[in-house]
C-alpha cells in the first residue's frame, strides 16, 4: 500500500534539530537561527515525502529477518517477533531531490548548509517514521496495552545485507527506493525495516548482546522507556 505524507508532517522540530549537532536551544548566535530557517525552507521545497506498506506473516517475516545468513549469532529482535502479533514492511523517503541538494551544497563546499541540511532531512525521516508507526498501531493493535515500534537492518545485530530479502518482498522501487551493491538505499534520506506490534513487554529486553558493548547511542534504552 503506498501513502503520500504530507509536507507538514515531515518539519522537524528545530530543537530537535539543533539537539542532534549538539547545539543547545538558547544558543544565542542569530547566523545559526537563519541558518536552520534557510535549511527547513530548501527540505519544505524539494521533499516528495512517500512511503509504503507490506503485512507479513510472522513466518515471512522471519524469513526476511535471516537475510543473507550474516546477522549476529542472537538479535533482540528474534525474540521480539516471536511473541510479536503483527508484522509490516516498511519504507520512507523523502525523494531525491533533497538528497541531490546536500551533494551538490557539499560539491561547492557550502558545509554549513549541506550539514544543517542533512540535520534537517535526517530529522524529517525520524519524524515521518513516528509517524507511520503510530498509523500501524492504530490499524493493528487490539489492546491497549499494545506498542508498534520500529526495527531496520543495520541496527542491533540484524546485518545491513537483510536489506536484500526486505525489499524483493516490500518492492519500494514503486516509489523510487533502490538499493546499492552494498546494500545502501537510494536517495540516501530514506529509511525501511519492519513496524513490530505487540504487547509493552514484546519490545523490552537487556541490552547485553555482544555487539551492545562497541554501541555508542544505546539508543533502545530511551525507546525502551518511552512505549
Ligand atoms: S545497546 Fe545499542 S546495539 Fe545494543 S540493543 Fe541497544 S541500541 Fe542495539
Amino acid at each position: 500500500m503506498l501513502h503520500p505524507f504530507l509536507k507538514e508532517e515531515c518539519i522537524p522540530d528545530r530543537n530537535v534539530v539543533l539537539r542532534s549537532q549538539g547545539i543547545p536551544e538558547n544558543h544565542g548566535f542569530p547566523e545559526i537561527e537563519m541558518l536552520l530557517e534557510q535549511a527547513i525552507s530548501v527540505f519544505e521545497q524539494l521533499i516528495k515525502p512517500v512511503g509504503i506498506f507490506l503485512p507479513v506473516s510472522k513466518v515471512e517475516f522471519q524469513r526476511i529477518l535471516a537475510g543473507e545468513g550474516q546477522n549476529e549469532d542472537m538479535l533482540p529482535l528474534e525474540k521480539i517477533v516471536e511473541n510479536g502479533k503483527s508484522f509490516q514492511l516498511f519504507a520512507f523517503t523523502m525523494g531525491k531531490p533533497v538528497s541531490q541538494k546536500i551533494g551538490e551544497l557539499l560539491k561547492i563546499s557550502d558545509y554549513p548548509l549541506a550539514y544543517m541540511l542533512d540535520a534537517v532531512a535526517s530529522r524529517g525521516v525520524e519524524k515521518v517514521a513516528e509517524s507511520a508507526t503510530r498509523i500501524v498501531l492504530h490499524k493493528t493493535a487490539d489492546h491497549a496495552d499494545d506498542r508498534s515500534l520500529m526495527y531496520s537492518p543495520g541496527y542491533c545485530g540484524w546485518h545491513l545485507t537483510a536489506q536484500k530479502k526486505l525489499f524483493d518482498a516490500l518492492k519500494p522501487q514503486a516509489i523510487g527506493i533502490s538499493l546499492t551493491e552494498d546494500a545502501l538505499m537510494q536517495p540516501i534520506k530514506s529509511i525501511s525495516g519492519v513496524i513490530v506490534t505487540g504487547s509493552k513487554e514484546v519490545h523490552s529486553f537487556k541490552n547485553n548482546f555482544p555487539f551492545c558493548r562497541t554501541c555508542v547511542s544505546k539508543n533502545c534504552r530511551e525507546r525502551i522507556r518511552n512505549l
